[in-house]
Protein backbone atom coordinates (compact mmCIF):
# COMPACT_ATOMS: atom_id res chain seq x y z
CA UNK A 1 0.00 0.00 0.00
CA UNK A 2 1.84 3.15 -0.84
CA UNK A 3 0.08 6.67 -0.78
CA UNK A 4 2.86 9.29 -0.97
CA UNK A 5 1.66 11.85 -2.95
CA UNK A 6 4.81 13.35 -5.19
CA UNK A 7 4.66 17.16 -2.91
CA UNK A 8 4.86 15.81 0.29
CA UNK A 9 8.75 15.17 1.68
CA UNK A 10 9.38 11.53 2.60
CA UNK A 11 12.31 11.25 5.14
CA UNK A 12 15.09 8.65 4.88
CA UNK A 13 17.23 7.93 8.02
CA UNK A 14 20.57 6.51 7.19
CA UNK A 15 22.29 4.55 9.77
CA UNK A 16 25.73 3.06 10.17
CA UNK A 17 25.36 -0.43 11.29
CA UNK A 18 28.44 -0.72 14.58
CA UNK A 19 29.80 2.44 13.36
CA UNK A 20 33.09 2.94 15.45
CA UNK A 21 33.34 -1.29 15.59
CA UNK A 22 32.58 -1.28 11.73
CA UNK A 23 35.53 1.23 11.09
CA UNK A 24 37.45 -0.83 13.64
CA UNK A 25 37.22 -3.24 10.86
CA UNK A 26 37.94 -1.83 7.66
CA UNK A 27 41.81 -2.42 7.23
CA UNK A 28 41.49 -5.23 9.53
CA UNK A 29 40.49 -7.95 7.17
CA UNK A 30 41.30 -10.70 10.14
CA UNK A 31 38.69 -9.20 12.41
CA UNK A 32 35.82 -10.49 9.97
CA UNK A 33 34.44 -12.98 12.19
CA UNK A 34 35.64 -11.90 15.77
CA UNK A 35 33.89 -10.03 17.86
CA UNK A 36 35.02 -6.41 18.70
CA UNK A 37 34.71 -3.70 21.25
CA UNK A 38 35.43 -0.25 20.96
CA UNK A 39 35.60 1.76 24.61
CA UNK A 40 35.62 5.15 25.45
CA UNK A 41 38.49 7.29 25.68
CA UNK A 42 39.72 6.65 28.90
CA UNK A 43 39.17 2.65 28.17
CA UNK A 44 36.22 2.93 30.83
CA UNK A 45 33.23 1.71 29.13
CA UNK A 46 32.15 -0.29 25.91
CA UNK A 47 30.70 2.34 23.28
CA UNK A 48 30.65 -0.11 20.88
CA UNK A 49 30.66 -3.52 19.46
CA UNK A 50 30.11 -5.88 16.61
CA UNK A 51 27.20 -8.11 15.94
CA UNK A 52 29.26 -10.71 17.78
CA UNK A 53 29.99 -8.62 20.79
CA UNK A 54 26.38 -8.45 20.90
CA UNK A 55 25.06 -11.88 21.10
CA UNK A 56 27.90 -12.45 23.58
CA UNK A 57 26.02 -10.32 25.50
CA UNK A 58 28.48 -7.23 26.07
CA UNK A 59 26.09 -4.43 26.96
CA UNK A 60 26.03 -1.03 25.42
CA UNK A 61 27.91 1.19 28.82
CA UNK A 62 29.06 -1.43 30.42
CA UNK A 63 32.55 -1.10 31.98
CA UNK A 64 35.32 -2.71 30.89
CA UNK A 65 36.53 -4.43 34.05
CA UNK A 66 33.15 -5.99 34.48
CA UNK A 67 33.39 -8.03 31.18
CA UNK A 68 37.00 -8.57 31.03
CA UNK A 69 36.51 -12.15 31.21
CA UNK A 70 34.12 -12.70 28.65
CA UNK A 71 36.51 -10.36 26.80
CA UNK A 72 39.47 -12.72 27.64
CA UNK A 73 37.42 -16.27 27.11
CA UNK A 74 35.88 -15.58 23.39
CA UNK A 75 39.08 -13.56 22.51
CA UNK A 76 37.44 -10.26 22.07
CA UNK A 77 39.38 -7.31 19.93
CA UNK A 78 39.52 -4.75 22.12
CA UNK A 79 39.96 -0.99 20.75
CA UNK A 80 40.65 2.01 22.42
CA UNK A 81 38.68 5.02 20.39
CA UNK A 82 39.95 6.42 17.74
CA UNK A 83 37.94 9.40 17.13
CA UNK A 84 40.16 10.62 13.82
CA UNK A 85 39.26 7.34 11.75
CA UNK A 86 35.72 7.56 12.84
CA UNK A 87 35.24 11.16 12.16
CA UNK A 88 37.06 10.45 8.22
CA UNK A 89 34.99 7.98 7.76
CA UNK A 90 31.78 9.45 8.54
CA UNK A 91 33.15 12.24 6.59
CA UNK A 92 33.10 9.76 3.46
CA UNK A 93 30.02 7.68 4.31
CA UNK A 94 28.58 11.37 3.83
CA UNK A 95 29.83 12.35 0.71
CA UNK A 96 28.76 8.92 -0.78
CA UNK A 97 25.22 9.53 -0.17
CA UNK A 98 25.79 13.19 -1.56
CA UNK A 99 26.86 11.91 -5.08
CA UNK A 100 22.84 10.27 -4.93
CA UNK A 101 20.86 12.95 -2.88
CA UNK A 102 20.57 16.80 -3.25
CA UNK A 103 20.72 17.24 0.50
CA UNK A 104 22.16 14.93 3.30
CA UNK A 105 21.66 16.38 6.62
CA UNK A 106 23.98 14.88 9.46
CA UNK A 107 22.71 13.80 12.47
CA UNK A 108 25.24 11.92 14.23
CA UNK A 109 28.63 10.75 13.50
CA UNK A 110 26.86 7.91 12.00
CA UNK A 111 23.44 9.40 10.55
CA UNK A 112 21.87 11.42 8.35
CA UNK A 113 18.21 12.56 7.57
CA UNK A 114 17.68 12.97 3.94
CA UNK A 115 14.51 14.55 2.91
CA UNK A 116 13.05 13.16 -0.60
CA UNK A 117 10.56 15.09 -2.69
CA UNK A 118 9.21 14.37 -6.23
CA UNK A 119 10.93 11.36 -8.05
CA UNK A 120 13.15 10.43 -5.60
CA UNK A 121 10.58 9.88 -3.04
CA UNK A 122 8.02 8.14 -5.23
CA UNK A 123 11.07 5.95 -5.49
CA UNK A 124 12.14 6.09 -2.36
CA UNK A 125 12.73 1.54 -1.51
CA UNK A 126 14.74 1.59 -4.56
CA UNK A 127 16.57 4.88 -3.66
CA UNK A 128 17.19 3.26 -0.11
CA UNK A 129 18.62 0.34 -1.61
CA UNK A 130 20.82 2.13 -4.16
CA UNK A 131 21.60 4.12 -1.05
CA UNK A 132 22.81 1.19 1.11
CA UNK A 133 24.91 -0.54 -2.04
CA UNK A 134 26.81 2.71 -2.37
CA UNK A 135 27.97 3.46 0.63
CA UNK A 136 28.79 -0.10 1.18
CA UNK A 137 30.87 -0.30 -2.41
CA UNK A 138 32.52 3.06 -1.16
CA UNK A 139 33.17 2.78 1.93
CA UNK A 140 32.45 -0.88 3.31
CA UNK A 141 30.04 0.06 5.90
CA UNK A 142 26.96 -1.13 6.25
CA UNK A 143 24.34 0.80 6.64
CA UNK A 144 20.19 0.23 7.59
CA UNK A 145 17.36 2.56 6.40
CA UNK A 146 14.07 3.85 7.93
CA UNK A 147 12.14 5.60 5.49
CA UNK A 148 8.67 7.52 7.17
CA UNK A 149 6.56 10.74 6.25
CA UNK A 150 8.42 12.01 9.62
CA UNK A 151 11.67 12.22 10.93
CA UNK A 152 10.82 10.47 14.08
CA UNK A 153 8.78 7.58 11.93
CA UNK A 154 12.03 6.88 9.60
CA UNK A 155 14.15 7.10 13.09
CA UNK A 156 11.86 4.47 14.15
CA UNK A 157 11.91 2.37 10.56
CA UNK A 158 15.66 3.00 10.81
CA UNK A 159 15.54 0.64 14.36
CA UNK A 160 13.34 -1.48 13.12
CA UNK A 161 15.34 -2.01 9.69
CA UNK A 162 18.48 -3.08 11.20
CA UNK A 163 16.60 -6.68 11.76
CA UNK A 164 14.65 -6.75 8.02
CA UNK A 165 17.20 -6.88 5.86
CA UNK A 166 18.19 -2.85 5.77
CA UNK A 167 15.12 -1.08 4.76
CA UNK A 168 12.06 -0.24 6.11
CA UNK A 169 9.27 1.99 5.50
CA UNK A 170 6.72 3.18 8.10
CA UNK A 171 4.24 5.19 7.01
CA UNK A 172 1.28 6.93 9.15
CA UNK A 173 -2.33 5.24 9.21
CA UNK A 174 -1.28 1.55 7.57
CA UNK A 175 -1.60 -1.20 9.77
CA UNK A 176 1.41 -2.49 9.27
CA UNK A 177 2.70 0.63 11.40
CA UNK A 178 -0.09 0.92 13.96
CA UNK A 179 1.06 -2.82 14.95
CA UNK A 180 4.88 -1.41 14.76
CA UNK A 181 4.05 1.19 17.39
CA UNK A 182 1.99 -0.97 19.51
CA UNK A 183 4.92 -3.09 20.34
CA UNK A 184 7.43 -0.41 20.92
CA UNK A 185 8.16 0.85 24.01
CA UNK A 186 7.49 4.64 24.39
CA UNK A 187 11.18 5.11 25.37
CA UNK A 188 12.36 3.95 22.35
CA UNK A 189 10.70 6.91 20.13
CA UNK A 190 13.58 9.44 18.91
CA UNK A 191 13.37 12.29 21.69
CA UNK A 192 11.91 10.46 24.37
CA UNK A 193 14.09 10.62 27.59
CA UNK A 194 14.54 8.09 30.69
CA UNK A 195 12.55 11.21 32.27
CA UNK A 196 9.81 11.33 30.01
CA UNK A 197 9.06 7.79 30.14
CA UNK A 198 8.25 7.65 33.59
CA UNK A 199 6.25 10.19 33.49
CA UNK A 200 4.40 8.81 30.78
CA UNK A 201 4.04 5.64 32.41
CA UNK A 202 2.61 7.20 35.42
CA UNK A 203 -0.19 8.15 33.09
CA UNK A 204 -0.41 4.80 31.39
CA UNK A 205 1.29 5.45 28.34
CA UNK A 206 3.38 2.80 27.65
CA UNK A 207 4.39 2.05 23.95
CA UNK A 208 4.60 4.26 21.03
CA UNK A 209 1.38 4.35 20.11
CA UNK A 210 -0.39 5.32 23.00
CA UNK A 211 1.98 8.32 23.00
CA UNK A 212 0.79 9.00 19.27
CA UNK A 213 -3.22 8.29 20.76
CA UNK A 214 -3.03 10.25 23.81
CA UNK A 215 -4.44 13.76 24.32
CA UNK A 216 -2.82 16.72 22.95
CA UNK A 217 -3.61 18.90 25.97
CA UNK A 218 -2.16 16.24 28.23
CA UNK A 219 1.17 15.49 26.31
CA UNK A 220 1.70 18.59 25.91
CA UNK A 221 1.54 19.46 29.64
CA UNK A 222 3.41 16.95 30.28
CA UNK A 223 6.49 16.28 28.12
CA UNK A 224 6.41 20.10 26.75
CA UNK A 225 6.06 21.40 23.50
CA UNK A 226 8.07 18.95 21.87
CA UNK A 227 6.64 16.29 23.59
CA UNK A 228 3.77 16.89 21.75
CA UNK A 229 5.56 17.83 18.82
CA UNK A 230 7.04 13.80 18.61
CA UNK A 231 3.52 12.51 19.19
CA UNK A 232 2.30 14.56 16.34
CA UNK A 233 5.33 12.82 14.17
CA UNK A 234 3.72 9.48 14.77
CA UNK A 235 0.81 10.53 13.45
CA UNK A 236 2.48 11.96 10.27
CA UNK A 237 2.14 15.45 10.60
CA UNK A 238 6.11 16.62 10.19
CA UNK A 239 6.86 19.53 13.29
CA UNK A 240 10.70 18.56 14.10
CA UNK A 241 12.52 20.92 12.27
CA UNK A 242 16.15 21.03 11.96
CA UNK A 243 16.52 23.39 14.79
CA UNK A 244 15.43 21.38 17.52
CA UNK A 245 16.34 17.80 16.58
CA UNK A 246 16.94 16.55 19.83
CA UNK A 247 20.85 15.56 20.42
CA UNK A 248 22.05 12.38 19.93
CA UNK A 249 23.58 10.55 23.37
CA UNK A 250 26.55 9.78 21.73
CA UNK A 251 28.18 12.42 19.74
CA UNK A 252 27.67 15.71 18.34
CA UNK A 253 27.67 16.85 15.04
CA UNK A 254 27.24 20.41 13.41
CA UNK A 255 28.92 20.73 10.21
CA UNK A 256 27.57 22.19 6.38
CA UNK A 257 28.59 23.24 2.87
CA UNK A 258 29.59 27.14 2.50
CA UNK A 259 27.52 29.35 0.12
CA UNK A 260 30.45 29.93 -1.81
CA UNK A 261 33.96 28.21 -2.20
CA UNK A 262 36.16 29.12 0.64
CA UNK A 263 40.27 30.15 0.38
CA UNK A 264 41.17 31.83 3.42
CA UNK A 265 42.08 29.94 6.17
CA UNK A 266 40.53 33.11 8.71
CA UNK A 267 37.12 32.39 6.70
CA UNK A 268 37.18 28.57 7.55
CA UNK A 269 38.37 29.60 11.10
CA UNK A 270 35.26 31.71 11.61
CA UNK A 271 33.00 28.63 10.32
CA UNK A 272 34.04 26.43 12.57
CA UNK A 273 34.02 28.82 15.48
CA UNK A 274 30.11 29.10 14.38
CA UNK A 275 30.05 25.14 14.78
CA UNK A 276 31.96 25.37 18.09
CA UNK A 277 29.00 27.91 19.42
CA UNK A 278 26.58 25.84 17.92
CA UNK A 279 27.43 22.36 19.77
CA UNK A 280 28.38 24.31 22.76
CA UNK A 281 25.12 26.15 22.94
CA UNK A 282 23.65 22.46 22.20
CA UNK A 283 25.76 21.02 25.29
CA UNK A 284 24.47 23.22 28.17
CA UNK A 285 20.89 23.25 26.76
CA UNK A 286 21.49 18.87 27.48
CA UNK A 287 23.50 19.56 30.38
CA UNK A 288 26.73 17.36 28.62
CA UNK A 289 29.51 18.05 28.87
CA UNK A 290 32.63 16.17 25.37
CA UNK A 291 35.54 15.22 26.32
CA UNK A 292 37.04 15.28 22.41
CA UNK A 293 36.41 17.03 19.35
CA UNK A 294 37.50 16.46 15.93
CA UNK A 295 37.79 19.10 13.13
CA UNK A 296 37.15 18.37 9.54
CA UNK A 297 37.18 20.94 6.19
CA UNK A 298 37.28 19.52 2.92
CA UNK A 299 37.06 20.48 -0.97
CA UNK A 300 34.49 19.38 -3.09
CA UNK A 301 34.79 16.14 -4.67
CA UNK A 302 33.24 17.49 -8.29
CA UNK A 303 34.27 20.88 -8.23
CA UNK A 304 37.47 21.97 -10.76
CA UNK A 305 40.76 22.01 -9.14
CA UNK A 306 42.87 19.54 -6.60
CA UNK A 307 40.90 17.50 -3.66
CA UNK A 308 41.80 17.71 0.04
CA UNK A 309 40.20 16.29 2.80
CA UNK A 310 40.84 16.16 6.11
CA UNK A 311 40.20 15.28 9.71
CA UNK A 312 41.73 15.73 13.02
CA UNK A 313 41.44 14.66 16.39
CA UNK A 314 42.46 17.29 19.18
CA UNK A 315 42.00 16.25 22.85
CA UNK A 316 40.56 18.89 25.70
CA UNK A 317 42.40 18.56 28.81
CA UNK A 318 38.88 18.79 30.92
CA UNK A 319 34.94 17.85 29.55
CA UNK A 320 33.99 20.71 28.27
CA UNK A 321 30.80 22.76 27.54
CA UNK A 322 32.54 26.03 27.16
CA UNK A 323 32.17 27.47 23.77
CA UNK A 324 35.31 29.13 24.33
CA UNK A 325 37.24 26.06 24.92
CA UNK A 326 35.47 24.38 21.88
CA UNK A 327 36.58 27.63 19.59
CA UNK A 328 39.82 26.85 20.86
CA UNK A 329 40.07 23.45 19.88
CA UNK A 330 38.75 24.11 16.64
CA UNK A 331 41.62 26.56 15.98
CA UNK A 332 44.08 24.45 17.01
CA UNK A 333 42.72 21.50 14.54
CA UNK A 334 42.44 23.70 11.71
CA UNK A 335 46.39 25.06 12.22
CA UNK A 336 46.83 21.24 11.66
CA UNK A 337 45.66 20.65 8.72
CA UNK A 338 44.66 23.43 6.82
CA UNK A 339 46.71 23.71 3.18
CA UNK A 340 46.89 26.96 1.61
CA UNK A 341 45.66 26.48 -2.19
CA UNK A 342 42.08 24.92 -2.21
CA UNK A 343 38.77 25.49 -2.60
CA UNK A 344 37.21 24.60 0.71
CA UNK A 345 33.59 23.75 0.19
CA UNK A 346 32.59 22.39 3.75
CA UNK A 347 33.54 22.29 7.26
CA UNK A 348 32.55 21.04 10.64
CA UNK A 349 33.35 19.74 13.99
CA UNK A 350 31.96 16.16 16.09
CA UNK A 351 32.05 15.96 19.73
CA UNK A 352 32.88 12.64 21.43
CA UNK A 353 32.59 11.25 25.02
CA UNK A 354 29.92 13.04 26.17
CA UNK A 355 29.23 12.73 29.47
CA UNK A 356 26.35 14.01 31.90
CA UNK A 357 27.59 17.66 33.30
CA UNK A 358 25.95 16.04 36.93
CA UNK A 359 28.53 13.30 36.37
CA UNK A 360 31.09 15.88 37.17
CA UNK A 361 30.08 19.46 38.40
CA UNK A 362 30.75 19.93 41.74
CA UNK A 363 33.16 17.12 42.32
CA UNK A 364 36.44 17.43 43.90
CA UNK A 365 38.72 16.58 40.88
CA UNK A 366 36.71 19.64 39.74
CA UNK A 367 37.29 22.04 42.41
CA UNK A 368 40.81 21.55 42.25
CA UNK A 369 41.50 21.03 39.29
CA UNK A 370 43.72 23.71 37.63
CA UNK A 371 42.12 26.45 36.75
CA UNK A 372 39.27 25.95 38.72
CA UNK A 373 38.65 29.74 39.25
CA UNK A 374 38.34 30.51 35.01
CA UNK A 375 36.81 27.42 34.82
CA UNK A 376 33.89 29.04 36.92
CA UNK A 377 33.89 32.74 35.61
CA UNK A 378 33.85 30.77 32.17
CA UNK A 379 30.52 28.93 33.13
CA UNK A 380 28.81 32.31 34.30
CA UNK A 381 29.57 34.12 31.12
CA UNK A 382 27.95 30.87 28.92
CA UNK A 383 24.81 31.27 31.03
CA UNK A 384 24.99 34.67 30.20
CA UNK A 385 25.17 34.07 26.52
CA UNK A 386 22.25 31.06 26.31
CA UNK A 387 20.23 33.48 28.66
CA UNK A 388 20.51 36.34 25.94
CA UNK A 389 20.42 34.62 22.77
CA UNK A 390 17.13 32.35 23.60
CA UNK A 391 15.84 35.73 24.47
CA UNK A 392 16.77 37.79 21.24
CA UNK A 393 17.11 35.33 19.21
CA UNK A 394 20.49 32.44 18.08
CA UNK A 395 23.51 34.76 17.06
CA UNK A 396 22.42 37.47 19.13
CA UNK A 397 25.16 37.65 21.08
CA UNK A 398 28.60 35.36 19.44
CA UNK A 399 32.38 35.80 19.83
CA UNK A 400 33.91 37.54 17.76
CA UNK A 401 36.01 34.58 15.79
CA UNK A 402 32.99 33.36 14.22
CA UNK A 403 32.43 36.59 12.24
CA UNK A 404 29.68 37.59 10.34
CA UNK A 405 26.58 36.38 9.06
CA UNK A 406 27.52 38.28 5.55
CA UNK A 407 30.91 35.95 5.57
CA UNK A 408 31.03 34.17 2.56
CA UNK A 409 31.34 30.77 4.19
CA UNK A 410 27.55 31.36 4.80
CA UNK A 411 24.91 29.22 3.72
CA UNK A 412 22.53 30.84 1.17
CA UNK A 413 19.80 30.50 3.50
CA UNK A 414 17.08 32.45 1.00
CA UNK A 415 14.32 29.70 0.56
CA UNK A 416 14.71 29.54 4.77
CA UNK A 417 11.11 29.96 5.84
CA UNK A 418 11.30 32.17 9.40
CA UNK A 419 12.04 29.94 12.69
CA UNK A 420 8.06 30.65 13.62
CA UNK A 421 8.57 29.06 16.85
CA UNK A 422 12.16 29.38 18.25
CA UNK A 423 12.94 32.91 17.71
CA UNK A 424 11.51 36.11 19.34
CA UNK A 425 11.74 37.48 16.24
CA UNK A 426 10.11 35.26 13.72
CA UNK A 427 7.15 35.22 15.74
CA UNK A 428 3.98 36.22 13.91
CA UNK A 429 2.62 39.09 15.19
CA UNK A 430 -1.02 39.33 15.29
CA UNK A 431 -2.80 43.08 15.40
MG1 LIG B 1 24.62 3.40 14.15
Amino acid sequence: MRSTSSNRTLWALVDCNNFFASCERLFRPDLANRPVIVLSSNDGCVVARSNEAKALGIGMGEPEFKVRPLLRRHTVAVFSSNFALYGDISARVMRTMESLVPHVEQYSIDEAFIPLTGPLAANADELAGTLRKRVAGWTSIVTSIGLGTTRTLAKLASDAAKKSGGVLRLEAGTAGTDAMLAQTPVGEVWGIGRRSVEKLRLRGILTAKNLRDADDGKTRKLLSIAGLHTALELRGISCVSRTEIPASRRTMVSSRSFGQRVTDKEHLAEALAMHAANVGERLRREKLLCGAITVHIRTSRYGQGPFYDETTQIGLPFPTASTKDLIRATREGLESIFRPGFSYAKAGIMLFDLISRNALQGSLAEAVAPGADAKRRDRELMRVLDAANRKFGRGALRFAAEGGADAPWQASRSKRSPHWTTVWEDLLLVR
